[in-house]
């Protein structure tokens, strides 16, 4: 039995779409079979994609919390998604609707007298990006493989020169009847013809290119432009970059999902990025100028007189570009923590005590200076 899809993503059942879009893109990275080799994380990766599928689709969701399982799987197999990606499930999807464009469908299989086109599949592919990539976006090349229509027959699997004849075990119809008989009653049944596998037609002579598949796998180099701003999770189509038609039918996209990289100095929130900066115990009290990194380079921050450890600095407009309009950008956030010191010199300490004079600060007898003793071993 499969674990409840909230529960997979470790949200409550009223999470909103932003909730599950964290938590997705979390456990996403944590899963994705290219960082994690535990036996088990791919199982949970798809795991985790099926259910963020369903609980971002709002109508799959209803189902869901209507029906459980049983209100998306048989959905899902009229949709056709459970055949485009193989098993590894869909996303959803920032740019559009996932189930646009598909052609065909199985509904009007049994009352077509032939196959005609038919759309080519749909092709996925995952691209990783540095951190600093997702942010600013660019063109990255990726190496692909999908089906492409044979040149030398023109897809039509026959050798040039000769054609495809009409299959005579089911007279070009593609389909087969065959009736069983059972205590209810007689059943006829329709199924593919298994001479000519439903396409109604025969190749006598293949073309020698593709076997008389009519098409063949191809190796490509593609260029794919990165928006500004995206982020695990975000799928890009590309348009016909998918497995070819067959029968004359348009090529199926090709579907590029990223998964960006961590960064060892930034973390990302949304739209912001965060970090954290230490500064003195001095600098906190008396209030500083410091150059700090930023995705942007080095930036000034002021550190107003008494800032309290924990404060939140912001710089705006350093954060990550909204996709699609990149000029409006998130906020960079500092976190400031204030460096104790675990040692100070003998004049320091001197000063120290006289500050703590000042101010009245009770050290009790003796404690500073057994504390510093204690600093300094003695
Ligand atoms: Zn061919
Ligand atoms: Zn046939």
């Amino acid at each position: 039995m499969a674990r409840d899809y909230y529960e997979v993503l470790g949200v409550s059942r009223s999470a909103d779409g932003e909730e599950l879009k964290r938590a997705y893109r979390r456990l996403a990275r944590k899963y994705h079979p290219d960082v994690n080799k535990e036996a088990g994380a791919e199982e949970t990766f798809k795991e985790i994609n099926r259910a963020y599928e369903v609980l971002s689709d709002s109508q799959a969701r209803a189902q869901y919390d209507r029906f459980g399982e049983a209100g998306v799987s048989g959905a899902a197999g009229a949709g056709g998604f459970a055949t485009d990606f193989g098993d590894m499930g869909g996303f959803a999807d920032i740019f559009e609707t996932f189930f646009g464009g598909f052609g065909g469908g199985m509904g009007t299989q049994t009352t077509r007298r032939r196959p005609g086109p038919t759309r080519g599949d749909d092709l996925r592919y995952d691209l990783r990006l540095e951190f600093r990539e997702a942010i600013f976006g660019g063109e990255k090349e990726i190496k692909l493989t999908h089906l492409e229509t044979c040149q030398t027959c023109k897809g039509t699997g026959a050798k040039p020169g000769t054609k495809p004849v009409t299959c005579s075990t089911c007279n070009g119809v593609g389909q087969v009847r065959r009736s069983t008989r059972t205590p209810f009653g007689s059943f006829t049944q329709l199924s593919s013809c298994p001479t000519c596998g439903g396409s109604g037609m025969i190749i006598e002579d293949r073309c020698e290119s593709c076997g008389g598949q009519g098409q063949s796998q191809i190796n490509k180099k593609l260029k794919i432009t990165i928006p500004a701003g995206v982020d695990t999770g975000t799928r890009l189509r590309v348009s016909s970059e998918g497995d070819a038609g067959q029968r004359g039918g348009p090529s199926g996209d090709l579907y590029v999902y990223l998964f960006v990289e961590e960064d060892a100095e930034f973390k990302r929130d949304g739209n912001n990025i965060l970090s954290t900066l230490k500064i003195s115990y001095l600098q906190a009290i008396l209030g500083c100028r410091l150059m700090v990194s930023t995705v942007d380079g080095e930036e000034e921050l002021t550190i107003p007189p008494g800032t309290q450890p924990g404060t939140v600095l912001t710089l705006e407009s350093h954060g990550v570009p909204r996709v699609g309009n990149p000029v409006a950008r998130g906020d960079h956030l500092i976190t400031v923590n204030v460096d104790i010191p675990t040692k100070v010199s003998n004049e320091e300490r001197e000063l120290l005590e006289k500050l703590a004079k000042i101010r009245g600060d009770r050290l009790g007898k003796g404690g500073l200076e057994n504390f510093l003793g204690g600093l300094f071993g003695g």
